[in-house]
């Protein structure tokens, strides 16, 4: 596979969401190669769903395009700009960590447990990232986080404790978040799964509203495919390590053309 700088015009003009591109992309665990020489593409903006049988590989997607697995082989860029390469005299090299923490950082991602951190506030466990990794001020940080907290209507709960919440409010706090370091691209990886079944619907609407808002890329990896129909523009069917279907969710869901994407919408229905 040859390698090259490349950004593409969609991810200049687009002003805060950024492209995905996975070229060549191969992670393996051992003997076990869980991503094969995978091709994604996802627009800035756009609204992916990532669907296939538990141990296919979908959240290694989500974990190498966080940097929280590192690729064996490929490339991925993210806005135009190689996550794991380096142009060193037109040549891609292996990139320093500066350069990896500099590109995720347009990336956010929020997991099936929360990992709030129990001894904070809401308002506390938002403001952390803002401080910390971001340079903000004190102030500056608390404002925003009672911003997004109200955004995810959690306002009541700004001095509340995670073991005071319920789960679909942790998990609201912990796209809160997320959402405070104002990434392009957002992550989920099967986020309502933790949740007992009448509190997903608020999770839902979150990132129902995240997503009309439009000002960033999302993938998810979710079994919850009514909603996956009512808001991806696509849906991807991981299997064997690569994508054996894509295309919108009325095709995918509703007239799969693959075997194994027929057998699996009809275990999980
Ligand atoms: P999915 O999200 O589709 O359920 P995963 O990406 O979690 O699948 O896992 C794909 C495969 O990779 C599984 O066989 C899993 O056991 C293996 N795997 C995932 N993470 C690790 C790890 N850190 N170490 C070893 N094997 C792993």
């Amino acid at each position: 596979m040859s390698v090259s700088e490349t950004t593409t015009a969609r991810d200049i003009s687009s002003k805060g969401a950024a492209g995905v591109r996975m070229r060549g992309v191969t992670k393996a665990f051992g003997q076990n190669v869980v991503l094969r020489d995978l091709d994604l593409e996802v627009a800035p903006g756009e609204k992916v769903v990532v669907i296939g049988p538990s141990g296919s590989g979908k959240t290694t997607i989500l974990r190498t395009t966080m940097t929280l697995e590192r690729i064996d082989a490929g490339t991925i860029e993210v806005g135009g700009r190689h996550l794991y390469h380096e142009s060193v005299n037109g040549k891609l090299r292996p990139a320093r960590e500066k350069h990896i923490r500099e590109v995720r950082s347009d990336i956010g991602m929020v997991f099936q447990h929360f990992n709030l951190f129990p001894h904070m506030t809401a308002l506390e466990n938002i403001m952390l990232a803002p401080m910390k990794v971001h340079g903000k001020s004190r102030q500056e940080a608390q404002a925003l986080g009672v911003e997004l907290l109200d955004k995810v209507g959690l306002a009541h709960a700004v001095n509340q404790t995670p073991g005071q919440l319920s789960g679909g409010q942790k998990q609201r706090v912990a796209i809160a978040r997320s959402l405070a370091c104002e990434p392009k691209v957002m992550l989920f990886d099967e986020v309502t799964s933790a949740l007992d079944p009448e509190l997903v619907g608020e999770v839902l609407n979150v990132l129902r509203d995240i997503a009309e808002e439009g000002r960033t890329t999302m993938m998810l990896v979710t079994h919850e495919m009514g909603f996956a129909r009512e808001m991806a523009d696509r849906v991807l069917m991981f299997d064997g390590g690569q994508i054996i279907e894509s295309g919108p969710p009325a095709e995918v869901l509703g007239s799969p053309q693959h075997e194994r994407t027929k057998a699996f919408l009809g275990a999980v229905k």
